[in-house]
């Protein structure tokens, strides 16, 4: 039996497929939108439609970002002979927090992970590859502590130590399986300064 309209339930299921989204907070949320006034309904789904279409990777490390270059890229006062690898925008931003980071970065939006079928060719891999045939000192594999994180800073050490580039490897401060995004800002700068040659 339904119990609600067949559109609530259509937007109860919509919101329940987002990440971390149960279905109990999923009616809260469909609850809640069906009592917002029109106008303000359509702004938040003009939001995610602008975000959607408009946000795109930066060509030069797959950041997401609003521009063709993004602004960290285009600051010509940073180390551009310096990348630090990362697995997601928001590690990016969590090092940015840090302020204390003036190389740049390279986002392979994701990690090498053979148990869900996710391999060296789904991640920005090829691209910093590309990158690499420019002028660069140091690489820093900034990958989570995770059995994925591990498995792709391995991967990329074995495939850039032939080029004669620098890897390094953040410590391992960072606790095992943490998300970069929710380790404070002293242990991400730990970890980056007492980085460790591959
Ligand atoms: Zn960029």
């Amino acid at each position: 039996m339904d119990l609600y309209s067949g559109y609530i339930n259509k937007l109860i299921e919509a919101l329940a497929s987002l990440p971390g989204i149960g279905n109990k907070s999923a009616q809260r949320l469909a609850f809640h939108m069906i009592h917002m006034p029109v106008e303000d309904v359509q702004r938040f789904a003009n939001t995610i439609v602008e975000a959607r279409t408009h946000v795109k990777y930066c060509k030069s490390c797959f950041t997401l970002t609003d521009d063709e270059i993004c602004p960290i890229c285009a600051n010509l006062n940073r180390d551009h002979k310096t990348i630090m690898v990362v697995e997601t925008t928001r590690d990016l931003a969590a090092y940015e927090k840090t302020a204390k980071y003036d190389g740049v970065y390279h986002v392979l939006h994701g990690a090498i992970s053979p148990m869900l079928g996710i391999g060296p060719n789904d991640i920005k891999l090829k691209e910093l590859m590309v990158r690499l045939q420019e002028d660069v000192d140091e690489v820093i594999i900034a990958t989570n502590s995770s059995l994925e994180g591990e498995t792709t800073a391995m991967y990329i050490s074995k495939l850039i130590k032939p080029t004669g580039i620098k890897v390094t490897r953040i410590a391992s401060g960072v606790p095992v399986g943490g998300d970069l995004e929710y380790i404070d800002e002293v242990t991400l700068l730990r970890a980056l300064e007492g980085r460790v040659e591959l």
